[in-house]
């Protein structure tokens, strides 16, 4: 330590906040090192120790998002809803595109009937665009954090794939009501959306999981596609294939566990 103190008018100076930065600095760094002078610097604890609660909230405490509050409220875990809400911005893009495709697809829906298979051809294929999106490391920049955890791989990809499909069933649920079709029609596209959604994640143990879905989204298009050619659209929507497509749901959803399990 050097034998120089900070003189009392210049501590008074420097306590009232009328010293110029360049000497604010270095009277600053005197009493970072030198304790005599800083015991003569009064200071009120009550205010310090609330001005250092402060700094440690703002900078320790994480700001919870909206949808991770949500998710919380409703009873998610708290390490769920940070790893859900992690998804990136991307994600909050493909929900903005559900809610404009069903809006569309139902507002043509009742405007010419003949538009109603594509709001069953499309609903679907959502939550596998939505699978796409939420994972992956080009799309995720919580992928290099999670991968190093038990999180990673087919568990976070189940967690991330059941919260898309959860959010795009309720969504397309609360659209079928407005379509001009009887109840049974119009929640046609719910056990195909289940049989794709299982279908993309039991691919995955092959292929990367954009690709899945495409292959998936794919399969659905050429079933759709030969009901169509057939010429009853309305055929692959039937109680027989309706069956089918449950049945491939849970025979892929039980080869998914399988394989993430094992
Ligand atoms: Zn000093």
């Amino acid at each position: 330590m050097s034998s120089w103190h900070i003189p009392d008018g210049l501590r008074e100076r420097y306590l009232e906040g009328t010293l110029e930065p360049a000497l604010a600095m270095s009277v600053d760094a005197h009493l970072g090192g030198c304790a005599d002078c800083r015991a003569a610097v009064p200071y009120d604890k009550d205010w310090l120790d609330a001005s250092w609660a402060r700094l440690e909230a703002e900078l320790i405490t994480p700001r919870l998002s909206l949808s991770e509050r949500l998710l919380r409220h409703g009873g998610v875990p708290d390490h769920l809803a940070r790893l859900l809400s992690a998804t990136p911005t991307m994600s909050r893009a493909w929900l903005a595109a559900v809610v404009a495709v069903l809006a569309f697809a139902v507002l043509a829906a009742r405007e010419q009937a003949e538009f109603l298979p594509a709001f069953l051809v499309v609903a679907p294929v959502l939550p596998l665009a939505g699978i796409a999106l939420a994972y992956g490391p080009r799309v995720d920049p919580a992928h290099e954090l999670v991968a190093a955890t038990p999180m990673a791989g087919p568990r976070l990809l189940l967690t991330r794939a059941t919260a898309v499909l959860a959010v795009s069933v309720v969504l397309a649920g609360l659209a079928s009501p407005l379509l001009p079709a009887p109840p049974g029609l119009a929640a046609a596209w719910l056990l195909p959306a289940l049989a794709a959604a299982s279908g993309c994640l039991a691919l995955s143990s092959r292929l990367p999981v954009p690709i899945a879905a495409l292959a998936v989204a794919g399969v659905w298009l050429a079933i759709v596609g030969t009901g169509h050619s057939l010429g009853d659209w309305l055929a692959v929507f039937g109680p027989a294939p309706q069956i089918g497509y449950g049945v491939a749901a849970l025979l892929l959803t039980y080869r998914f566990y399988r394989v993430s399990t094992r």
